[in-house]
């Protein structure tokens, strides 16, 4: 699925966790090309778009497309109990909130019931991730429902990660909470966006950083590592 220009010129709620460690991240990624693996985000791609279309199990070929399809619909199904019981809401997949124009998500799973949320970030490849309680991105998610949607004032977030012990872990928010944060990912963005950021190295923002092989600050950083 290829991004609009629109979005691939703005921060996404994907970069703001780098971009909030790095004011330079955002700026420096869009200046050099990518260098590192394709082929991990590709398959990630083909999982997602498993999971969008609802694609039946008995369709799914390959094996470990499968068991990660079976796994994530295992944990969705758990975590909407938890919240709605036997309750159903309304279901959007895959859809794309803006916060104001500064930056926007696209939200893997969405069930609104009310005045609560459900929402669900899918990590579809093996590897573990940041879990739902301290991870920018699903915060950031959560802030663009409650700025989009006035009615919502509970928002459950769940991050599945079918290959990942447990395969999903869960936060909830509330409308209060979420407005707080949203004043620091303003600052965040703003920052992203100012002239001549800060730059500040670090592995978690580094490393998804396309400018890694040229930024003078992450080789200082690391030649200090390397000289302890
Ligand atoms: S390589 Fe690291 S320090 Fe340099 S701009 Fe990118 S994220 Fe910032």
């Amino acid at each position: 699925m290829e991004r609009s220009e629109e979005v691939q010129a703005k921060l996404s709620a994907s970069k703001l966790e780098a971009s909030s460690l790095c004011p330079a991240f955002f700026q420096a990624s869009k200046k050099f090309a990518w260098n590192g693996d394709r082929d991990s985000a590709s398959e990630g791609t083909i999982r997602h778009e498993n999971e969008e279309n609802q694609v039946p199990l008995e369709d799914i070929d390959d094996d470990e497309r499968r068991k990660c399809a079976y796994r994530s619909r295992v944990a969705l199904a758990e975590c909407r109990e938890k919240v709605f019981g036997d309750k159903v809401g309304i279901v959007a997949r895959e859809a794309r909130y803006w916060y104001e124009d500064l930056w926007s998500g696209q939200l893997d799973y969405m069930e609104t019931l009310g005045v609560n949320v459900l929402i669900a970030d899918y990590k579809t490849l093996h590897g573990s991730h940041t879990p739902a309680p301290q991870n920018v991105q699903l915060l950031a998610q959560a802030v663009l429902v409650i700025k989009n949607h006035p009615e919502i004032e509970n928002v459950y977030a769940v991050l599945i990660e079918p290959f990942n012990d447990p395969t999903y872990t869960t936060v909830k928010y509330s409308r209060k909470y979420l407005e707080e944060k949203a004043m620091w990912l303003e600052e965040v963005a703003k920052r992203a966006y100012s002239d001549n950021p800060d730059q500040v190295a670090g592995s978690k923002q580094c490393k998804w950083c396309s400018a890694l092989y040229v930024c003078p600050t992450a080789r200082t950083a690391m030649v200090e590592i390397l000289n302890k």
